[in-house]
């Protein structure tokens, strides 16, 4: 006969309770060590905190299991003004959880400032020469950021599926060669310790956005992560992917718009527009779009790298490649160098318009 679970009444209680996020707003005259006590006495009870600085603020974020949360005075300590839980699905990356736009840095540069940040490169990383030459070509016309892929999610098994580790190293020496930090994507929660070895960001592209246990691995990684939007995804989907990352403690997450399935067959995806004021308004992660995977039409990127700035994005990521012809994926939609260089200067004027940089 099968015994009972020996496990202990409160344990299993603890497993069975369903999370809880409350967000403490502090008194405006609140001190740092009023502060550091509210944080002290949630630590105490065996709850953690997420603390955000606004302009005149402090947000506290609590989590923990809604039993134990519940059963504790939060309001009652000290310097506290409100308690308010968040009753949204997603709890982390809703907006009210830091009541501000928390930028992510990679390497040193911050994509959810004021600048528009440009993140460049080729589909996939094919040789030394290529990837050194279009990190130099993209870094000249402005970009801050070297995209290049080495673990390769193709449609077809038989399509070129990356150099793997020895595209890692070359995205490396590319970084060497022009001082831009490097993203690239992880498709198995196998290869994070060679990618974490050798970049500055983590991908996970459309078709993994689902892949629950590659983003708790990730979530555990101490780089940033951007997480690309499937390609039949809700915008919903999206955040509830995004919280798997942060519920894991890595908070330094980016989502990227990167175009939908629709009828539509003249381009290659949709892009979503629309997803970009409703991302900004839901959540405090910024919000990246991919034009050239969007519309998959070299001619026709650089107008839609404008309209998602002007709707608000903080950062593109837009392929260029210095022999389209010859790409061993996505030749059909890679920027070359010059046409780059210009969408970069229509990009910045629509951003001066927008109130950024
Ligand atoms: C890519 O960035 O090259 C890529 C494969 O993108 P996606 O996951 O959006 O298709
Ligand atoms: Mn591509």
């Amino acid at each position: 006969m099968r015994q009972k679970s020996a496990l202990p009444a409160r344990r299993i209680g603890l497993m069975f309770s369903p999370f809880s996020v409350m967000i403490i707003v502090t008194k405006p005259d609140a001190t740092d060590d009023q502060i550091q006590h509210i944080v002290n006495r949630i630590h105490e009870w065996g709850l953690r905190t997420e603390v955000s600085h606004g302009a005149v603020r402090v947000v506290i974020g609590v989590i923990g299991p809604e039993d134990l949360i519940r059963e504790k005075p939060l309001a009652a300590i000290p310097g506290v003004e409100s308690v308010t839980p968040v009753l949204k699905p997603y709890k982390l990356v809703a907006h009210e959880f830091r009541g501000t736009h928390s930028p992510v840095n990679i390497g040193d540069v911050a994509v959810g400032g004021k600048e528009i940040v440009i993140m460049s490169g080729p589909c996939s990383v094919e040789s030394r020469e290529q990837i050194v030459s279009i990190a130099r070509d993209v870094r000249n016309a402005g970009a801050t950021i070297l995209r290049g892929g080495a673990f390769k999610p193709r449609t077809s098994p038989y399509s070129f599926q990356g150099l793997g580790v020895d595209g890692l190293k070359l995205l490396a020496e590319a970084r060497e060669a022009t001082g831009l930090p490097v993203i690239t994507e992880i498709m198995d929660t196998k290869q994070l310790e060679e990618v974490e070895a050798y970049a500055d960001c983590l991908q996970i592209g459309a078709r993994n956005m689902q892949n629950f246990s590659l983003l708790k691995e990730v979530g555990r990684s101490k780089l940033p992560v951007m997480l690309k939007r499937g390609m039949s995804a809700t915008i919903k989907d999206l955040l509830m992917s995004a919280e798997y990352i942060l519920a894991e403690g890595n908070f330094n997450v980016m989502l990227c718009e990167r175009g939908i399935r629709t009828f539509e067959t003249y381009t290659r995806n949709t892009l979503d527009l629309n997803a970009i004021p409703v991302l900004k308004a839901e959540t405090h992660l910024p919000v990246v779009v991919d034009p050239t995977h969007g519309i998959g039409l070299r001619e026709h990127v650089a107008p839609m790298a404008a309209a998602a700035v002007a709707a608000g994005a903080d950062a593109l990521m837009i392929e260029v490649h210095n022999s389209p012809e010859l790409a061993k994926s996505d030749g059909e939609q890679a920027l070359l160098p010059d046409d780059f260089a210009d969408l970069v200067r229509r990009v910045r004027a629509v951003a001066q318009a927008v109130g950024r940089c």
